[in-house]
């Protein structure tokens, strides 16, 4: 399986047993639904987690592991600001390592353009109070030694940090079990049942469970368990590949953005790397759906993206056949382990940028590469809600390629929701309903 890391359960998954009833069903082992998990088990709720593949097989692992507030949209910052200090306790919160560093987030600005609309989110930090300041070239000097690219500044937050994806929805889903909350690898959600406008259940591969909540935090597969229930959700697929380093000698702590590379380096010196600017579509059949919610942002990001014609669009052909896989596991599950190939040209790039922003220091080699697939909204911000229609559904989707930052208070808030009808934040903007009503903002980044 192309995923950095391995199943979670420590007995055969087809040895695990289905509760008949609990209170809240979580479709979705990523880290969204993990973190859910842990915070409602920590209330005292039975809780049953169903992950068609393993525990954070997708996305959760998969991130490049920034920490960030700066350069977000309005209505997240509120929420990151929770996050972060849900982060800063979380590795004692979980008894574990977690690579959790606090050592900032810098975005270094090449040019003017960079500059400008680095300092336009400025306005942003100040009216939520983030500790985001812009930078002059000399202090982005002491930040980054030895960076030898010119550069007229950067935008940084003290604040952010990073942490490790491979570790975060494992140890939430580790911590939840030890409070009682079932978590069943290879057990797909085929639908959730709905009476009478109130949620009373989830179809799994393994049987029916009795729920009158249920969490749909199904990654890149949420709209298609949303749309047997008439929901309409305009989400769509991208591709980004990161890729690990052997350890280096120690640059610097901070999560950074410089010269078209994105960056971190981990306590033993390896960097997690990224190609910064750009994301992967490989068009399929399954783009058209939803598309006029694009059309407008989708010049105005052109840049961002590399459209492929290469064979997803034949595998998505061969997945809409009566003897496909996606065919046989139905609609709600699709397929178990979508195919990721990393972008290795893209990763070149990457790392010849980063070894070229630190001449003669960078003597590290790519050790592991990977890709995830992105699930991307139209208007570049998440669904959360917990008083969805119908009653009894909550969603958590859509992260834009962000999400790793919001998992625990997601997981937070919507277990407070649950619990006791209160997220405890302004949650409107992030409502499901927007689309269907259409109150939909164009997007400052779409991933
Ligand atoms: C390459 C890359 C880089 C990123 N970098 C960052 C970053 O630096 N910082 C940041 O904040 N965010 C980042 N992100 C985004 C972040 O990883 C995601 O937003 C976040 O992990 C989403 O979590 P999730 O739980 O919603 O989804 P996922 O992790 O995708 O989990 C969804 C789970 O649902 C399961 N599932 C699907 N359908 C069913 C079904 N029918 N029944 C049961 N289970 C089902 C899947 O198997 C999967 O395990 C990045 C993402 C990628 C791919």
């Amino acid at each position: 399986m192309n995923t950095p890391i391995a199943a979670f359960s420590t007995v055969s998954a087809s040895q695990d047993l289905l509760p008949r009833e609990v209170d809240v069903a979580i479709i979705g082992g990523g880290l969204m639904g993990c973190a859910c998990a842990y915070y409602l088990s920590k209330a005292g709720a039975k809780v049953l987690v169903l992950d068609k593949s393993i525990i954070a097989g997708q996305q959760s692992s998969r991130a490049w592991g920034f920490v960030r507030q700066q350069s977000r949209d309005e209505a997240e910052v509120p929420l990151m600001q929770a996050s972060i200090e849900i982060w800063r306790s979380l590795e004692h919160e979980l008894q574990t390592d977690l690579g959790w560093r606090n050592d900032g987030c810098l975005f270094v600005a090449g040019n003017e353009a960079e500059r400008d609309g680095y300092e336009s989110w400025l306005t942003v930090a100040r009216s939520f109070s983030v500790d985001t300041v812009m930078l002059s070239p000399r202090e982005v000097a002491k930040k980054l030694p030895g960076y030898a690219v010119p550069q007229l500044g950067g935008l940084f937050t003290a604040s952010d940090g990073q942490a490790e994806p491979t570790l975060v929805a494992r140890a939430f889903a580790m911590r939840a079990r030890e409070l009682g909350a079932h978590i069943v690898e290879q057990c797909g959600a085929k639908g959730i049942d709905v009476a009478a406008g109130q949620v009373v259940g989830v179809e799994t591969e393994r049987g029916y469970v009795k729920a009158k909540t249920v969490v749909c935090a199904a990654g890149v597969t949420t709209f298609r368990l949303l749309k047997m229930l008439g929901i309409s959700l305009p989400q769509q697929l991208v591709r980004g590949t990161v890729a690990r380093t052997t350890p280096g000698p120690m640059l610097s702590g901070i999560s950074t953005i410089a010269n078209g590379v994105g960056f971190r380096q981990r306590i033993d010196g390896s960097f997690n790397i990224a190609d910064d600017a750009h994301v992967d579509v490989d068009m399929t059949l399954g783009h058209l759906r939803a598309l006029h919610w694009y059309a407008p942002s989708l010049w105005v990001h052109r840049k961002s993206f590399r459209f492929n014609l290469n064979g997803a669009c034949l595998t998505d052909l061969r997945q809409r056949l009566p003897w496909s896989e996606a065919t046989r596991l139905g609609a709600g599950i699709h397929l178990r382990n979508p195919l990721t190939h990393p972008n290795d040209k893209g990763l070149g790039m990457a790392m010849r940028a980063l070894k070229a922003a630190f001449p003669g220091q960078v003597n590290t080699h790519i050790a592991d590469r990977w890709a995830g697939g992105i699930d991307v909204l139209p208007d570049g911000i998440p669904v959360i809600d917990a008083q969805a229609s119908p009653r009894g559904l909550a969603v958590a989707t859509g992260f834009c390629g962000h999400g790793f930052a919001m998992g625990p208070i997601v997981g937070k808030t919507l277990a407070n929701w649950i619990d006791s009808g209160d997220p405890g934040l302004d949650m409107r903007q992030l409502r499901l309903s927007r689309f269907a009503e259409g109150d939909v903002k164009p997007p400052s980044s779409l991933f």
